[in-house]
């Protein structure tokens, strides 16, 4: 029994378009009859010879039917209530639980929600398996509702038939039950009563450069032909690929052209230029494009693309890269700072260089990437700040650490000084960022030794190697003349700053001590010590004492003195003789006649000692007196005045001891007395002088005396100048003798011892 072919039935119709199934499956349902019974509609039809489980009522309704019943809605079920009879195990219907869910087995599909019309605590699948549905049909409560059953339980098959075929309507449309027959309501397409004439497109004709490929399958060009469209190589559909032709006899769609294959646009390239040729259009297919780039950027890529079939380009776009440079580095101990306008170290890109603080840039501070891809320039270096460079120190060493190269920023040198020499300075100097030591170089100084000074009263002579009094200096002592060095000739300055021994000392000659003399004193002046060089000694003596010998000595230089040392010798006075008439007794201390010798003197009879009995000599060398006289013994003197006449002889002096006087008396006068005396030892005469008297006018004879003066003067003039003289003389004379007439008159000492006789008759 084939299955009818109806709007109920139809897949579309079930459970979407309810009520166009609802109308025409009532009015199917109206013609139904409630017994088994042919009907050429979509019928209803039970099965009332026996009951079926649900599997063997659908193979029933399958094999004389369509199916189980399967449309539903409530006018439906109510008229199915109403015009099926009661049956006790009721009807079964096309629902069945397949994988667990309420399927219509008709269409397969699952049962809505809305579509549900379950009886009261339904589905309750009782003692399980209830797989299968049932209709209620008449029953007391719930009818015209379902109820879950086991499918083995045995109910009356409820199944509808439709009355269009497969073949119906030329299978072009569909078959619409109608009572008892059907009509075609064509697909779109198709017209007629069977739906045999297909509706006409407009023919197609192939594209340019591309072929058309018909499928017809209801003629040419009518509905549901479809026209393939395709194109040569190189070039592509633009448009549909393919057309069909609608039911409305149109196709659906315009026919594509057959256009060129684009390639993707190219753009110029940055910093490069585009040359195309397009033989189809832009960028078309067998478009071919050059590209070049500008000044300082080189292509990357093809020089030249072309545009496939494939809408592809034969290979990518190249790129005009800037044209590298090198790569900087930076450099060490510095920076790089570049400024990039096409990318790291390529054409125009800058790069400036600095260095860090204790180095110096070598070289250009910019460099710049030119368009032949070189720097303007070498790349500089830092190298580090030249520091003046050191040297070792005289008489030192230099130990520098360098760790930037020789002499420069950073480097430290450290000095120090041979073995006698001290480090004047900073041990250790660094070379700072402004090529600048830390400090001066510290120089190596000999250690110094204390200064010496020339000896006093002598000379330092030095040999100096290193510089005054230092180290190695050697001093060599030398004493003045008249001094002797006391210590080293020759002292040495360590390494240690010490002489190697105390400096000498310039001593002065020692001469011989000398003792002061006898009866003398020594009265020394030592310049440099007692009885030394120059010490001047001078000698003194006593009083009464005279030096024999220098007064003075001098120490020479030798260590001698200039003289032997004098003695002290008693004064000399002049040798006494023993005095005329006289004798000497001397007594002598220290020597003849010399300081403090005495000598007495003593006169023979007849003479008496003028002077000091005692000369002593003093201590000038002279004695304390005129040495004495012995002198005559004087006598009264005598004169005979006239008239008395006197001639005297002194063998021993005028009136002296031994002296006689002869008296006699001028004429007219007579002597009176003695006519001689001598003179005694004892200074008297032997006898009063006499006198004489007178006889005659001895005025007279007293003016005849002064007339004859004049006379005799007058007298000598004529005669001689030889007699004027004598006369005066007389003259003179014989004043004096009228003095010595007087004994009491003074003798005096003045006169002298004469033997002359003197003539009174003169
Ligand atoms: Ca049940």
């Amino acid at each position: 029994m084939g299955s009818a072919v109806g709007l109920c039935s139809s897949p579309r119709a079930w459970g979407c378009d309810w009520n166009i199934a609802r109308l025409l499956c009532f009015a199917a349902i109206s013609w139904v009859l409630m017994t088994q019974m042919e009907v050429g509609a979509w019928t209803y039809h039970y099965g009332d010879k026996s009951d079926y489980s649900w599997e063997v009522a659908r193979n029933f309704c399958r094999s004389f039917y369509t199916d189980l019943v399967a449309i539903q809605n409530q006018r439906e079920i109510a008229y199915l209530n109403s015009v099926l009879p009661h049956h006790r195990t009721y009807y079964w219907i096309g629902i069945r639980k397949i994988n667990n869910v309420w399927t219509w087995v008709g269409t397969s599909k699952a049962l809505t929600k809305e579509a549900e019309n379950w009886a009261s605590r339904e589905p309750n699948n009782k003692g399980r398996n209830q797989d299968c549905v049932e209709m209620y049909i008449k029953r007391d409560n719930d009818a015209g509702r379902w109820n879950d059953e086991r499918c083995q339980k045995k109910k009356r098959a409820l199944c509808y038939q439709a009355s269009c075929q497969s073949s119906s309507c030329s299978q072009r449309g569909d078959c619409v039950e109608t009572i008892g027959n059907y009509t075609c309501d064509c697909y779109p397409g198709f017209y007629g009563l069977e739906c045999e004439h297909a509706v006409k497109c407009p023919a197609l004709a192939a594209p340019g450069r591309g072929g058309l490929n018909c499928t017809h399958w209801h003629g040419d060009f009518t509905y549901n032909s479809s026209c393939a469209f395709s194109c040569e190589t190189g070039f592509v559909r633009n448009g549909s690929e393919t057309l069909e032709c609608t039911a409305l006899g149109q196709w659906t769609g315009l026919p594509p052209l057959c256009e060129a294959i684009k390639c993707p646009m190219l753009d110029s390239l940055s910093r490069g230029q585009l040359n195309c040729s397009h033989w189809h259009g832009d960028f078309m297919y067998n478009s071919t494009c050059s590209f070049s780039c500008e000044t300082g950027f080189v292509r990357i890529g093809s020089e030249t693309l072309e545009c496939t079939a494939l809408g592809q380009w034969t290979g990518s776009p190249p790129l005009c890269e800037a044209l590298k440079c090198p790569v900087l580095a930076t450099p060490g101990r510095g920076q790089l700072n570049c400024t990039n306008w096409h990318g790291d170290f390529t054409y125009n890109s800058t790069c400036a260089f600095s260095c860090e603080t204790g180095f110096v840039r070598n070289g250009s501070e910019t460099l710049e990437c030119t368009a032949l891809g070189q720097w303007t320039g070498h790349p500089p270096h830092c190298e580090a700040v030249k520091c003046p460079v050191l040297d070792s120190p005289d008489r030192g060493q230099l130990n520098c650490t360098h760790r930037h190269g020789d002499f420069t920023y950073n480097s430290t040198c450290a000095f120090s000084c041979e073995t006698g020499f001290v480090r004047n300075g900073s041990e250790t100097l660094e070379c700072t960022a402004l090529g600048q030591w830390t400090g001066h170089p510290p120089r190596c100084e000999a250690v110094k030794c204390p200064v010496l000074d020339s000896p006093d009263r002598g000379q330092l002579n030095c040999t100096h190697r290193h510089g005054d009094f230092t180290y190695n200096s050697t001093c060599a002592f030398s004493c003045e003349m008249g001094f002797v060095r006391n210590g080293s000739e020759t002292l040495e300055c360590t390494a240690l700053g010490q002489w190697t021994g105390h400096p000498p000392r310039c001593e002065a000659v020692k001469c011989p001590v000398l003792d002061s003399p006898d009866r003398g004193q020594l009265n020394c002046t030592h310049r440099h010590g007692d009885f030394t060089y120059n010490s001047t000694c001078a000698f003194s003596c006593e009083t009464g004492f005279v030096r024999n010998g220098s007064e003075t000595l001098e120490c020479t230089a030798l260590g001698q003195w200039t003289e032997h040392p004098p003695r002290c010798e008693a004064v000399k006075c002049p040798v006494l003789d023993s005095p005329g008439r006289g004798q000497l007794k001397c007594t002598h201390w220290h020597g003849d006649f010399t300081y403090n010798s005495t000598c007495a003197f003593s006169c023979e009879t007849g003479f008496v000692r003028n002077g000091s009995e005692m000369l002593e000599c003093t201590a000038l060398g002279q004695w304390s007196d005129h040495p004495p006289l012995c002198e005559v013994m004087r006598c009264p003197k005598l004169r005979g005045l006239e008239p008395i006449l006197m001639n005297c002889s002194h063998p021993l002096g005028s009136f002296s001891y031994g002296s006689v006087c002869r008296f006699r008396c001028t004429q007219g006068y007579f002597l009176n007395g003695t006519s001689r005396v001598r003179c005694q030892p004892d200074a008297h005469w032997s006898d009063k002088m006499p006198t004489c008297q007178e006889e005659a006018a001895p005025y007279f004879k007293q003016v005849l005396l002064y007339m004859g003066g004049g006379a005799v003067a007058l007298v000598a003039l004529l005669l001689t100048g030889m007699l004027i003289a004598l006369l005066i003389k007389r003259l003179s004379d014989k004043e004096e003798e009228k003095t010595l007439l007087n004994p009491t008159s003074d003798l005096g000492v003045t006169g002298v011892f004469t033997n002359a006789t003197f003539d009174s008759n003169l």
